[in-house]
């Protein structure tokens, strides 16, 4: 059955690549297209602003006038935006997929607590190479064990605004987590100046800003003699719309609940 689709964010980077997939998938419809409250884009064709031609879904600013059209929202806005449309969702039991990074702690807390009253796929990135990287990642990580030293690097476009990259935190949880360590106290976010010999148990991040990057990551376990490196780059978001657009067909037959990409694809540790 067609799983009929709203986007926030519409005229945002992804938001576009989503309109764009939606069209593209046997599976999706576009039901509604919501751009920021005031957009100047408000009643132009959702097709035309995602340059892939009418489609006859006009823009709209108030996801609550059309909280009724939609099976499932995709939402890659801002966290405080996500936090308002996910509250909204849950007052009518709506699927939501998240995309959206940069949550604070108390934000993430307070978005969780939403899955109570509806399905929620939260993932830092709906690609299936990043997903099946996530997979490898953890068996890396259990196999190389503690005697590998572990380094993160990511790469994205100058407009980026959070750092490290939901993947590049995500990459390490996953890692921290297969080697038994909390990530919260082992990672290193920066070094400069005389930092001293490396603590055995830190995870370091290394993060670039620049150009048009969509989104390299590599993750390196470093031994004595030899190195493996996991490398995943993307070079079209549509990756990341696909995947998003996959797991709003998936969430919708789901009341209530927390899900994310690993679920969608069966990739699920546990
Ligand atoms: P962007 O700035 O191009 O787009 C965000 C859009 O959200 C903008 O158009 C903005 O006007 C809109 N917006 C803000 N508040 C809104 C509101 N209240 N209602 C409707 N629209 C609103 O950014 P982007 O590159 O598209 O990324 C958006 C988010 O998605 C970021 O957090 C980014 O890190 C994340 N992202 C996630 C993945 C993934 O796979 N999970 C992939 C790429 C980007």
């Amino acid at each position: 059955m067609t799983t009929r689709i709203a986007v926030t964010g519409a005229a945002g980077r992804m938001g576009k690549a989503l309109i764009e997939a939606t069209q593209l998938s046997e599976h999706a419809t576009l039901a509604a297209a919501v751009v920021r409250p005031g957009s100047s884009l408000v009643g132009v064709d959702a097709g035309e602003m995602a340059g892939i031609g009418k489609l006859d879904v006009k823009v709209v600013d108030d996801l609550e006038a059309v909280l009724d059209s939609f099976d499932v929202l995709i939402d890659f806005t801002s966290p405080t935006a996500t936090l308002a449309n996910t509250k909204l969702c849950s007052t009518k039991g709506k699927g939501i997929v998240i995309g959206t990074t940069g949550f604070t702690e108390q934000e993430k807390t307070s978005l969780l607590s939403f899955q109570k009253n509806t399905a929620m796929c939260i993932a830092a990135n709906f690609s299936t190479g990043v997903n099946l990287c996530l997979k490898l990642l953890h068996t890396a990580a259990e196999v190389l064990g503690d005697d590998v030293d572990v380094e993160i690097y990511e790469a994205h476009h100058r407009h980026k605004v959070d750092s490290p990259s939901g993947t590049a935190l995500r990459m390490g949880e996953v890692v921290a987590d297969a080697l038994g360590r909390d990530l919260k106290a082992n990672a290193i976010y920066g070094r400069e100046g005389q930092i001293g010999a490396r603590e055995k148990e830190s995870i370091g991040f290394a993060t670039v800003r620049g150009g048009d990057v969509v989104g390299d990551h590599t993750v390196m376990f470093l031994a004595d003699g030899e190195r493996v490196e996991i490398t995943h780059k993307a070079s079209s978001r549509m990756s990341f719309a696909r995947g998003a657009v996959r797991a709003s067909c998936w969430l919708k037959e789901k009341n209530a609940g927390l899900f994310d990409m690993q679920d969608v694809l069966n990739l699920s540790n546990d």
